[in-house]
């Protein structure tokens, strides 16, 4: 037997490795299996060109656990080492590497994410001793054996071996029990190998006999040695891509369709990704790709690799191009994964194009599980918003769908403004704006529903990109004035009885003084007041509140609606009669005394016209603010008289009530006092 000593400056390196990468210690796993899928494709390259002549025989890789002897092996039938290349391979490069590994992670401290870099050295994150017993493939070779128990110190012996092949044995150590778990190797197996190319064996298969689970002479194999997404696409049928999916995902609904993709110029990337139906809540959805490098899986979270948008989708990609043992922001900076990250960005959007130009009523059909996607990637990726603008679709309240040329061709006509806009109405609410849309329908006005979780975003980028287009929400104005022509019609009443009516709407409305009132004339079809909210504001908070509350100014206003009273309506002119018959007299005897005094005040201020402030006498001065002080006190009479007039009018309130609960705005004790009032007033 021979000793010697590793060649490794850091006396004792493994109690900062085992320290430090403590949340990754099942990889060790994955690096031993990878290296034997490894020696297994070399030798069976060198049998394909002829260099190796005996039998391959079966190539099988075995894990093999022994909860007794406290021992995980893993065997494989490949091209296994000499003792001078286990010298070179194991003891100086794989324990060089190590420490090359341990180097880089003390300087970057958290930044390497851990995935590739320690290879078989990771067998002492795990192990008290690590035994490697190989006999290479060339013809009279002798097998060795090597041993070391993580020390610097190793030995190693030539020992008897029937085949060719490397039988690598951990001795875990009683801090990693887990790992001697059948449940937990089979965990591990499944997460990084299922897909690896060489068959993997865990154990045999188990059978039910007499109520009892025996094992059967078959092997277990784990995994899928050649999964779809290394098949050729035109070797695959649609039922495979179902089935792949089904094997990724247990449980979960079908996708909506799939890409494959297949590059190998001017990088290597295979892959297959399916769009999942996504109704709302991003967040849920995302995280579910998975990465492989040349098929052995890597990691589950692709943020940093392809753009946040395409987190959303689901499946596979594989790439050794990749590099995998850095830190997220360098990948985000890596030109190669730029290219990587924007060729898939493309294919999903070719994918997309083709399905709306081959079956478009299926790209339809599928329309409101793909938007959010679709938004989201319209939205965050400008390449993709010049793809996607071309099979992006806006859907109606009719359940029509049009992509955005279309959709201005059908209401160019009817619905551009007086600056030659072209005004696209929409509900965020089909239920909650019922009424509006209805009013803006009998118009002859079409309405798109823009109700999901991020089009309060995508309005606003809509409206930037579509320069000749507005976007306004159908309940934002009264109909007559959502699309502004030429032809408003003017309200009767005199400024005088809107600022009466004003003072009597503003006091019978309980439901707070964020309203604005104002009249218009509607015709006498129209309802008598009509709620609005004002689009700018409404959207600023819209976005205030899906931003979490980032732009905290617009959050904290409060609600802002416009109380829009129709003066064609009868109810409207009644309340106007009630309100002259109970207040006129009053209301003129006030007026009596304020005239005079206007007319004072007036003349007096023509007689300042041509002077400057300086030069106006003091004694003016003071008898312009002692009148105007009479005059707002006595408007103050008026205004007390009509407030009072208002809070009692059950005529006004009705009207009020009427309008908030066609928008769906009335609850609670406004509810009730409505309902008490209504009946009432039906006896
Ligand atoms: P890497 O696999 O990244 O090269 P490792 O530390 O895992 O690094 O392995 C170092 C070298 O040891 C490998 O490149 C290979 O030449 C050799 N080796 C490791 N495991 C085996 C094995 N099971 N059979 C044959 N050679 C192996």
């Amino acid at each position: 037997m021979q000793k010697g000593k590793i060649n490794v400056t850091t006396e004792n390196i493994f109690p900062i490795i085992k320290k430090f990468l403590y949340s990754d210690h099942e990889i060790f796993l994955r690096e031993l299996v990878s290296n034997a899928v490894d020696a297994t494709q070399k030798l069976k390259t060198l049998a394909s060109i002829g260099e190796f002549k005996a039998e391959l025989g079966d190539q099988t890789i075995q894990v093999e656990l022994n909860e007794k002897k406290k021992t995980l092996k893993i065997i494989d039938k490949g091209i296994g080492m000499t003792a001078e290349e286990v010298e070179k391979y194991i003891t100086q490069i794989a324990f060089s590497s190590a420490e090359e590994f341990l180097e880089k992670y003390k300087e970057q401290n958290n930044a390497i994410i851990g995935h590739f870099g320690l290879g078989f050295y990771s067998a002492f994150m795990v192990s008290e001793k690590v035994e490697l017993v190989t006999k290479s493939h060339q013809e009279g070779a002798k097998a060795v054996k090597w041993v070391c128990d993580g020390s610097p110190e190793y030995s190693i012996e030539e020992v008897e071996k029937d085949s060719f092949g490397t039988e690598v044995t951990l001795f875990i150590d009683d801090d990693s029990k887990e790992f001697l778990e059948k449940g937990r190797v089979s965990e591990i197996l499944n997460k990084y190998c299922k897909f690896l190319p060489v068959e993997i064996a865990f154990g045999k298969e188990t059978d039910w006999k007499d109520g009892k689970e025996v094992e059967t002479d078959k092997l277990n194999i784990i995994n899928d040695p050649k999964p779809l997404w290394t098949v050729k696409p035109a070797d695959a049928k649609e039922e495979d891509y179902n089935n792949f999916y089904n094997k990724l995902y247990t449980g979960v609904e079908a996708p909506l369709f799939n890409i494959h993709l297949n590059v190998d110029y001017p990088f290597n990337l295979t892959g297959i990704l399916y769009f999942p139906k996504i109704k709302n809540n991003i967040e849920i959805q995302k995280n579910k790709i998975q990465l492989y490098s040349n098929q052995v899986f890597v990691t589950d979270s692709v943020e940093g690799i392809v753009p946040e948008f395409l987190t959303l989708l689901h499946g596979v990609l594989d790439s050794p191009d990749i590099p995998l043992n850095v830190s997220r922001s360098y990948l985000q900076s890596d030109s190669n994964v730029k290219k990587i990250s924007n060729h898939i960005m493309k294919k999903v959007a070719d994918r997309l194009e083709e399905i709306f130009k081959e079956k478009r009523t299926d790209f339809e059909s599928k329309w409101d599980d793909l938007k959010l996607f679709i938004t989201y990637g319209m939205i965050s990726e400008e390449k993709f918003y010049e793809k996607a603008e071309k099979f992006a679709l806006l859907k109606n309240t009719d359940n029509k769908y049009f992509t955005f040329e279309e959709y201005k061709e059908l209401i160019k006509a009817n619905q551009t403004d007086k600056n030659k806009s072209i005004v696209h109405l929409y509900s965020t609410d089909k239920e909650a704006q019922h009424s509006f849309i209805e009013k803006a329908k009998s118009k002859g006005y079409d309405v798109i529903l823009l109700d999901g979780q991020l089009d309060a975003h995508f309005v606003n980028q809509l409206e930037q990109k579509m320069t000749d287009c507005k976007f306004i929400r159908v309940d934002a104005d009264i109909v007559d004035k959502l699309i502004e022509k030429d032809d408003a019609k003017a309200s009767h009443l005199t400024e005088d009885q809107k600022s009466e009516m004003s003072t009597v709407f503003e006091s019978a409305n309980v439901a707070g003084d964020n309203y604005i009132v104002s009249f218009e004339a509607l015709g006498e079809q129209e309802s008598p007041v009509i709620i609005t909210q004002n689009e700018f504001m409404r959207r600023m908070k819209d976005m205030s509140q899906l931003s979490g509350g980032a732009d905290a100014f617009y959050g904290s206003l409060p609600n802002s609606y416009n109380l829009v009273i129709n003066s064609d309506h009868q109810l409207v002119n009644k309340l106007i009669e009630q309100k002259d018959k109970k207040l006129s007299k009053k209301l003129e005897a006030v007026n009596e005394k304020i005239s005079p005094l206007k007319e004072e005040d007036d003349n007096l201020k023509k007689s300042h016209e041509k002077l400057k402030d300086e030069e106006i006498p003091q004694a003016d001065k003071d008898k312009l603010a002692e009148l105007e002080k009479e005059i707002s006190s006595q408007e103050e009479n008026k205004k007390v008289l009509l407030k009072e007039f208002g809070t009692k009018s059950k005529l006004a309130k009705q009207m009020i009530d009427l309008s908030l609960l066609a928008n769906n705005m009335l609850s609670g004790e406004a509810l009730t006092n409505f309902v008490k009032r209504s009946e009432e007033l039906i006896k």
